[in-house]
């Protein structure tokens, strides 16, 4: 789908009638949009397969819209890399919810999951600056995992080495995203310095009404067992998926089933109402 969508008639008025008419988001819109912090961040549970124990969180980044509500990263992500604001973008999320995982989760065995955008993956002094950030908040790296889409890894092979090698070198997990989907060569994916898989949502939906998707999430698990990397599956949205993941040795699950990426506070209620009493 394009990033930057349909050019709106009425640039300041919210759209009233039912036409499909959708907000139009420029590269104007959206540096406003940074300077008046319209961005947070959602937060979505990750356990552990087999105990069912809460292991971590991945960040997910939503846009406040003063007018239009909330809008999902699809809408703004591909115009942001496309424009040079992901830069700030991607900053203000990782400072808002390092700051929120240092003051609700520390001490605790959790792990904090956040993502990259490919173009990240060429800026060299990137890896000191979430170290920095680490360390002003007093966030372990070995709690932080930086989630790099199967795709974006193999757009810049010698820039993303060095970058995730950095990273790496810092003590911080690295996980390959949407794996599946990106028909990239396993050798050079091999030769990448992760430690997480995380299968493609779309073959983990499609699972309970599809011989053939059982078959790839089978396949990817194996994989990611021979080649030393956790598996993490995302998407699960029935009790029967989680039964086949864990059947198939998955590692951990992610998605609706468990809960939605929600705010801080949701996802802190949420937390809590799980713990024992
Ligand atoms: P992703 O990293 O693959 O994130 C998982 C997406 O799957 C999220 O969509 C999440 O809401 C959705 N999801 C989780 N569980 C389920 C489920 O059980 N069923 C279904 N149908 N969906 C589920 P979301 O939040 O709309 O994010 C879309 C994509 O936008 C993300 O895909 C990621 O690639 C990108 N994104 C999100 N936040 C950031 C960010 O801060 N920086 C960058 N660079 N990209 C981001
Ligand atoms: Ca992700
Ligand atoms: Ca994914
Ligand atoms: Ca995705």
């Amino acid at each position: 789908a394009p990033s930057s969508v349909r050019i709106s008639h009425s640039q300041n008025v919210p759209v009233a009638d039912d036409s499909e008419e959708q907000f139009a988001i420029t590269e104007q819109v959206l540096a406003q949009a940074l300077r008046e912090r319209q961005f947070t961040v959602f937060y979505q549970p990750k356990l552990c397969c087999t105990t069912g124990h809460l292991v971590g969180l991945e960040c997910l980044a939503r846009w406040q819209h003063p007018t239009q509500g909330m809008l999902f990263p699809d809408r703004f992500i591909p115009l942001a890399e496309g424009s040079g604001l992901i830069a700030q973008l991607t900053e203000q999320i990782f400072v808002q919810a390092l700051e929120w995982f240092a003051a609700h989760c520390h001490g605790q065995n959790l792990q904090i999951a956040l993502n990259l955008s490919a173009k990240t993956l060429s800026s060299p002094e990137f890896p000191d600056w979430v170290a920095q950030q680490c360390t002003r908040l007093g966030v372990a790296p070995q709690q932080v995992v930086l989630e790099v889409t199967e795709t974006s890894s193999m757009e810049n092979p010698v820039a993303t080495l060095q970058i995730l090698t950095q990273f790496r070198i810092k003590g911080f997990s690295l996980s390959i995203d949407d794996f599946g989907i990106g028909y990239s060569s396993l050798i050079q994916l091999a030769r990448l310095p992760f430690s997480e898989l995380k299968i493609d949502k779309m073959f983990v939906i499609s699972a309970p009404y599809s011989e053939e998707s059982q078959k790839i999430v089978s396949a990817v698990i194996s994989l990611g067992r021979a080649l030393n990397l956790s598996v993490t599956a995302e998407g699960v949205e029935d009790a029967w998926t989680l039964q086949y993941l864990k059947d198939a040795g998955c590692d951990y699950a992610q998605g609706f089933l468990f809960s939605r990426p929600v705010d801080g506070e949701a996802f802190l209620a949420w937390k809590h109402s799980r713990e024992p009493t």
